[in-house]
């Protein structure tokens, strides 16, 4: 698929825009000031593949923590990492001179923000040479642009006057700072909002009204398989019409789930649409009546906890396709189209599996370790093709 064509945008050691990857990020909820604590989930969300980490810096105490998060960070990792400011964001940054340069971007919120504090956080991006992300958010849009639009727009639903709201905003926003100094290099754009369709409108007309790399995210979007259907269809249609340099999925996180299930559901949206790859595509089927589930379904489990320990040591892994089916019925096309494909036996077929490597029939198994047959014969080719 075709990406927009934007400015590059160097984020830290990370350049997004244009042609380069769309990146994944991610936020801290730690308490900033915290610095032990904040340090370990930002390497956390980087380790489990976020490229860039923010975190909010809301007090004194946050701002004098960042250096030293940035310094202890630096010794592991050379991650991003992006302040996000609100409505004292100039003080902070003007007082904390240390903070506002070893951030590698600003986060504004033009929203809770008013003209002082914007401009004030602007000139300072601009001295200390760091992007600025324009974020503005549904929950917090300029009341000025909205109070504005709705006396204009009178009968119009809600809705569509929020949204061009903060479209308005975010543009408004965005020419303010390049007209205070700030390079269309150093700018970009979001615009959440919390209902899909919403979010899916206001930035193709970012995209259509400004040529700045854009962040995309569906905010507040809930928990559970709720938060991650609604992220991937909004950011699924927008990353398959070309937009979006940088994306994040922002779930309310469950006490059991680990803040770094955000960073896996970026990488497996990224990679549904082709646009990236970080583990192999498995194909496996749901299973059916056909399906001999005492056969299939531990399979199916072993066989991923094994690829997922040969992963580290056989990176080639991560850009198979690997299918595991559970019949005749659409098992061997399954696997001639994969790298390597297993096809179980279903019930009433004869007690043999099938396994393919690239397109052609390799050898039958049988018995009751064919998990164990089929990883040997996996390892194998792994070896064979890292050569
Ligand atoms: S491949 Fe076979 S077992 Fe799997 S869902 Fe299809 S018919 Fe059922």
């Amino acid at each position: 698929m075709k990406r927009r064509k934007t400015p590059e945008v160097l984020i830290g050691s990370v350049k997004i825009g244009n042609e380069n990857p769309v990146a994944i990020q991610s936020m801290t909820n730690t308490l900033t000031a915290d610095i032990d604590a904040t340090v370990k989930q930002i390497l956390e969300l980087n380790f489990a593949g976020s490229e860039i980490v923010r975190l909010t810096v809301n007090d004194a105490g946050a701002a004098q923590a960042i250096p030293h998060i940035v310094e202890k960070v630096r010794k592991l990792s050379p991650v991003p990492i992006v302040g996000d400011f609100h409505f004292n964001g100039n003080v902070l940054l003007r007082k904390y001179p240390e903070c506002a340069q070893s951030l590698d971007k600003y986060r504004i919120n033009p929203g809770n923000a008013d003209d002082k504090n914007f401009r004030e956080m602007v000139e300072m991006a601009i001295k200390n040479k760091k992007p600025v992300r324009i974020g503005v958010n549904a929950g917090s849009v300029d009341a000025k642009v909205l109070q504005h639009l709705m006396d204009d727009l009178k009968g119009f639903p809600s809705d569509e006057i929020l949204e061009k709201a903060v479209v308005q905003s975010a543009l408004q926003s965005a020419k303010l700072a390049e007209d205070l100094g700030l390079g269309r290099d150093k700018i970009v754009l979001s615009a959440k909002m919390s209902d899909v369709n919403s979010v899916i409108h206001v930035y193709r007309e970012l995209a259509k009204h400004s040529p700045y790399a854009l962040h995309l995210g569906l905010t507040e979007a809930g928990s559970g398989a709720q938060g991650i259907v609604k992220t991937s269809i909004a950011l699924g249609i927008l990353l398959q019409e070309g937009i979006g340099d940088t994306i994040r999925v922002s779930l309310t996180p469950s006490i059991k789930s680990p803040r770094t299930h955000e960073v896996k559901v970026c990488q497996e949206i990224l990679q549904a649409l082709n646009l990236r790859q970080f583990s192999p595509r498995i194909i496996s089927c749901p299973g059916c009546g056909r399906t001999s589930n005492e056969t299939f379904l531990p399979l199916v489990d072993k066989l991923n906890t094994k690829i997922v320990q040969l992963q580290g040591k056989y990176p080639i892994l991560s850009s198979l396709k690997i299918a595991i089916m559970g019949c005749i019925v659409n098992g061997p096309g399954e696997s001639l189209h994969a790298d390597i494909g297993i096809s179980l036996p279903g019930k009433c077929e004869k007690p043999m599996a099938q396994i393919y490597l690239k397109g052609v029939h390799f050898k039958d198994i049988k018995g009751d370790d064919m998990d164990e047959q089929f990883a040997v014969v996996l390892e194998d080719f792994l070896k064979q093709a890292s050569k």
